[in-house]
């Protein structure tokens, strides 16, 4: 099929409110009819506090309703370089954690094989785990990670497998590269001294807001870029990153984020990196009624996939 098969819904033919709710009201399809697959991760299981981040992938088909079709700072439309679908949601089952990882697993592992590049929405963090078990053919790959917080606890309550583990599982397994690891945005207080210790150690670039906030966008972002390298690597994005006052709707808030401003100049600097994926996580609706954090997730993957349809088209 065509590109032009695959194309958002007229707004001057079908209202912004009407039609299906689909990511960027593009039509559904099979990963192997596309070069990007829009994918949903319905699954908080891996949340340690406050939940709802199953709720995200729905509520961002609902406010991608707003998303036009051309970036108005590069002029990229990401429509018109290469075919994307919703490719609907991955399995999962809520009360099933070993089960819904395997799930995951297994579905990127079809759509890798498919030949389709994803960008998914979570989901609670933990869900980068499995999608990197399933998607990386040859590991490791590097890793460009925004977040409040570097996920590499070792585990909670007894379980080596929540939100907060997903990154030192995914080093440990060979699936990342820790020399080509950076985190983006880190803050707050932690439970022990020793929490930063596993990054450290492994080599991980551990970049804290203030160091951003004090050398500015462009410079750590020519930083990670250089650490990322040429060769392939993935790009997750926790919307906890954002500052709360702006998007309250997540689990695990921390003062002191950066802006939506500044967040959109981070994902611009991301053009013609070596991407084999991206995702966006931790949107949890239940705990922002005004839709406001859902709206800002599906503005920023519209950014995302302006930056993926890009580096899939440079490379096909
Ligand atoms: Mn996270
Ligand atoms: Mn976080």
């Amino acid at each position: 099929m065509k590109i032009s098969d695959f194309q958002p819904l007229d707004s001057d033919t079908v209202p912004r409110f009407a039609g299906p709710s689909t990511f960027m009201r593009l039509p559904v399809a099979a990963p192997s009819e596309v070069d990007v697959a829009l994918i949903g991760v319905p699954f908080d299981g891996g949340t340690t506090n406050r939940t709802g981040a199953r709720h995200g992938p729905r509520e961002i088909r609902n406010q991608s309703s707003l998303v036009r079709r051309v970036h108005h700072v590069t002029g990229i439309s990401p429509f018109d370089l290469v075919r994307v679908a919703d490719c609907g949601d991955a399995p999962v089952n809520p009360l099933d954690l070993a089960a819904s990882l395997k799930s995951v697993a297994q579905h990127f592992a079809a759509v890798r094989e498919a030949g389709a590049v994803p960008l998914t929405v979570g989901g609670d963090h933990l869900i980068t785990l499995p999608i990197l078990r399933g998607l990386v053919a040859e590991p490791p790959v590097g890793l460009i990670h925004f977040d409040a917080h570097t996920d590499t606890y070792d585990s909670f309550f007894g379980s080596r497998y929540n939100h907060g583990t997903p990154f030192r599982r995914a080093v440990e397994e060979g699936l990342l590269d820790p020399k080509r690891m950076v985190q983006i945005g880190l803050r707050g207080a932690i439970s022990h001294a020793d929490n930063y210790d596993f990054a450290r150690s492994a080599g991980i670039r551990l970049i804290f807001i203030e160091e951003l906030v004090e050398r500015g966008v462009s410079d750590v972002m020519a930083e990670a870029r250089t650490i990322a390298g040429s060769r392939p690597t993935y790009v997750s994005f926790d919307i906890d990153m954002i500052d709360p006052s702006i998007a309250p709707g997540t689990g695990t808030p921390e003062i002191g984020g950066v802006t939506a401003r500044e967040a959109q100049a981070m994902i611009r600097s991301l053009r013609g990196l070596n991407a084999v994926g991206i995702d966006l996580v931790e949107v949890s609706p239940p705990l922002d009624p005004t839709g406001g954090t859902a709206l800002l997730a599906a503005t920023l993957m519209f950014e995302l996939l302006c930056v993926l349809a890009e580096s899939v088209k440079g490379r096909r």
